[in-house]
């Protein structure tokens, strides 16, 4: 492989160097293809100066591709194993790039801070079981990141990426939203992956965008409660938030919104102005 990438034949080695058996749960899918990994590079369309955190480096296939495209990769392992091999690993492959390497090892659900200057850009083959939560935890602790690239589950791909009123529509897609622009950025079939995994894989590409008005957490926990009995049009799943199903049609009528529609239909923006919307009290 040209570049210093990891092909079919390093990662496996590098895997045996390590006695690793892949581990299903942290979701351990090693890109082994050295065009996909251009790819993603390409997609994630960095700038010379861009900072990136990368969530999951694994072997480094996706690191080696980024090292030289960008200023600086903070990357975050949970798997020590991995994280203290990753040095080793661009030392030999690209060591004129080593110095833009930082790897933190940690669970980036739990992370509270990064080391060095603050990561510009997300790009990141997530660990599939935890990608929305890690994902919407990143955008919300760095407001720095401008963009994110991230390779997830094609159906996680395809409800990140929803709009409003379609049937991937979900808590995802609003909470997202929240962020950034969100929009699909391809296909990724099984065989890149060693291990290949039993589901098809897609790139979303994320451009931040202001927030909409309004508050962050009150928001997230109307979308949370909206979208619990899908089934059910606002009025009545949103009982409980409310206090009651009278209160919430109140305030539903009060945010401009028909308390007979669906979750489905309401854009972030509608979930923020009805989180806002103040109960009016019986007198
Ligand atoms: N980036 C590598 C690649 O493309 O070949 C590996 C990607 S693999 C899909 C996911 C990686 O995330 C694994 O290395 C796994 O150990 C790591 N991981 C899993 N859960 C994590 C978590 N909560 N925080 C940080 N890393 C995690």
């Amino acid at each position: 492989q040209s570049e210093g990438l990891l092909g079919p034949t390093a990662i496996r080695g590098l895997a045996q160097q390590l006695d690793l058996r892949p581990t299903k749960s942290l979701g351990q899918n090693f890109l082994h293809d050295a065009n996909t990994i251009r790819r993603i590079v390409r997609t994630a369309d960095l700038l010379a100066d861009d900072v990136v955190c990368e969530v999951g480096p694994g072997l480094g296939s996706l690191t080696l591709g980024l090292l030289p495209a960008c200023a600086a990769v903070v990357a975050v392992e949970i798997d020590p194993r991995l994280a203290d091999q990753l040095p080793r690993t661009v030392a030999e492959r690209a060591p004129a790039l080593a110095d833009r390497l930082t790897v933190v090892t940690a669970d980036a659900l739990r992370v509270t801070e990064l080391p060095g200057p603050p990561p510009t850009a997300l790009v990141a083959n997530l660990p599939y079981n935890v990608a929305v939560p890690v994902l919407l935890h990143l955008l919300e602790l760095l407001p720095s990141i401008r963009t994110a690239l991230v390779l997830v589950q094609a159906e996680v791909a395809e409800r990140l990426a929803a709009a409003p009123g379609s049937p991937a529509y979900g808590i995802p897609s609003v909470k997202a939203a929240w962020y950034a622009d969100v929009r699909r950025a391809g296909a990724v079939g099984r065989p890149v992956f060693w291990p290949a995994p039993n589901v098809d894989s897609g790139l979303v590409s994320l451009r931040r965008r202001p927030a909409p008005p309004g508050d962050r957490a009150a928001t997230f926990a109307v979308v949370d409660a909206a979208f619990a009995t899908r089934r059910k049009g606002l009025r009545a799943a949103l009982a409980r938030w409310a206090g009651s199903p009278a209160a919430a049609d109140q305030r539903l009528r009060a945010a401009g919104i028909d308390p007979t529609t669906r979750g489905e239909q309401l854009s972030v923006t509608d979930f923020a102005r009805l989180a806002a919307t103040p109960a009016v009290l019986p007198d």
